[in-house]
């Protein structure tokens, strides 16, 4: 039962800085349920947070090892490109 157990694994978190709820996860390691830990990206505002105690917190990027800061940096570009594909055709 792969998609009950994708259904069970659903979970709300909201960006400590936007309060932007997201549903769909996608973490750094690519596992749609985060863990401990785990950083994530706000799709929303560009920002990032730690998923700690079932919730986001907020998460400095210096704070960071360098290998997970080139990895936001990379999400950062494609979501900065995209947010701008976005704008330019809602005009
Ligand atoms: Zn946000």
């Amino acid at each position: 039962m792969i998609l009950l157990e994708l259904i069970k694994n659903k979970m709300k978190t909201k960006c400590p800085y936007c309060n932007y709820v997201a549903t769909e996860h996608e973490t750094l390691n690519y596992f749609a349920k985060p863990k401990e830990l785990d950083i994530s990206f706000c799709i929303n505002c560009g920002e990032i947070s730690k998923f700690k105690n079932k919730k986001l917190i907020k998460e400095s990027l210096e704070s960071l090892d360098d290998a997970t800061k080139k990895e936001i940096n990379k999400i950062r570009i494609a979501w900065l490109k995209t947010r701008s594909i976005q704008s330019v055709s809602k005009q």
